[in-house]
């Protein structure tokens, strides 16, 4: 198999299991508990905590763990927007192209009378800063603008953002869930808060974190006990938290010589997948996730695609997990200006860091077969052979 869907998630490595499970072993105590055993489970968690901040620069009781980015990026969101609300501003700025995670939280908030603007990544999928800045008024509340793009893998210009929003005074918060493990990401790139999640970077699914800068108020998504300083309530995940920051570190200390190979390998996918005719690279082609490639092939179906290419041992994505089993285009490939029957035909292929040249070039060579057998009795492609239709791509 080529599991070539690391987007979607990745597998836990051998490190972060052996946490998971040592962790169960010994740290299985309640961390809220006065005896030493569940003392033992509460020194795991804090030194987690203050591992998890010394990776990103911040300090330990700014980094509130959760149950994933979904969890974090919405309450980021609700925070925000109370904030807002207490000084009369109910104006929020984010991308059309968020996860959503983020875009369904805004549409909630729109329901209880938040104004939303919603910016355009244009088509290389990058936010301007300068738009950004164009866009702030009197009564903006936030600014969510994510780090990198979960389906066109584009990274976006996070400290040229947060400077503007930090002279503005405007909050500014980050979804960095496909960035963290991948990508340098500090406290220096001026964001107020900031969205991760553990089985991203190899770490075990359902944990993840949210940082907010101290000073910034949170609010509560899940009322109960004092658990994260009174901020998210249930007894917390103590082996899940530890095996995410073996993950976190892990990824972290070889994150140059990952993406040094990666690159190499994306660069080496792109090349081969522009070589099949009516089809163009989504996104910009440089400031991109090392291991993201996302292409639209004309004439063809994304689902068909990944269903042969599954038959061929090959695990890939047609955009975001999120979307599949929907029949609406990726509102991402949208957002980049692509028209919905281009968009339609949309392959995401995310390697991992295990992955080599000749796993890339059984890629390369099985997309391009499949795409001809696809289009080979495609009515699309048939039409747009005989002229009866105009070529997009
Ligand atoms: C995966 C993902 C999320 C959701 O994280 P979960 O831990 O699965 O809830 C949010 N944002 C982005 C950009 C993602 O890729």
């Amino acid at each position: 198999m080529i599991y070539a869907d690391n987007a979607a998630t990745t597998k836990m490595s051998e490190a972060a299991v052996r946490t998971l499970i040592e962790t169960q072993a010994v740290g299985w105590g309640n961390p809220s508990s006065l005896y030493s055993h569940g003392q033992k489970a509460k020194e795991i968690l804090e030194k987690a905590r203050e591992d998890v901040a010394a990776v990103i620069g911040a300090e330990p009781r700014e980094i509130y763990f959760t149950s994933g980015g979904s969890e974090a990026d919405n309450q980021a969101l609700r925070s925000a927007a109370a904030i807002g609300k207490r000084k009369g501003k109910m104006h929020i700025i984010s991308t059309a192209f968020e996860h959503h995670a983020i875009l369904h939280t805004l549409k909630a908030l729109e329901k209880e009378g938040f104004e939303v603007t919603l910016l355009d990544v244009h088509e290389n999928g990058i936010v301007v800063p300068s738009e950004v800045e164009a866009a702030i008024r009197e009564d903006t509340c936030l600014v969510s603008v994510m780090y990198a793009n979960n389906e066109i893998g584009t990274i976006q210009p996070i400290r040229e953002i947060g400077a503007v929003c930090r002279a503005k005074g405007v909050l500014f918060h980050t979804d960095a869930v496909q960035a963290m493990g991948h990508l340098p990401v500090s406290t220096e790139d001026g964001f107020d808060m900031l969205s991760a999640s553990a089985h991203k970077f190899h770490g075990p699914k359902g944990v993840g974190f949210l940082y907010v800068r101290k000073g910034v108020p949170l609010t509560n998504l899940i009322e109960g006990g004092a658990q994260e300083r009174g901020k998210r309530a249930g007894t917390e995940d103590v082996p899940g938290i530890a095996a995410m920051v073996t993950a976190l570190k892990e990824t972290v200390s070889h994150m140059e010589e990952n993406a040094a190979h990666l690159t190499k390998l994306r660069d080496r996918l792109i090349e081969g997948l522009r070589q099949i005719p009516h089809g163009a690279l989504n996104g910009d082609a440089e400031k991109r996730l090392p291991g993201n490639v996302n292409f639209c092939f004309e004439g063809i179906e994304g689902e068909s695609l990944l269903l042969l290419l599954d038959d061929r041992g090959i695990c890939a994505s047609s955009g975001s997990a999120c979307t599949s089993g929907s029949l609406d285009p990726s509102h991402v490939l949208l957002a980049i200006g692509r028209v919905h029957d281009v968009a339609h035909g949309s392959l995401r292929l995310s390697l991992g860091e295990d992955a080599d040249e000749a796993q890339v070039d059984e890629i390369i060579r099985s997309v391009r077969e499949v795409v001809e057998y696809l289009r080979g009795f495609s009515p699309v492609w048939r039409d747009l052979m005989a002229g009866k239709k105009e070529f997009i791509l």
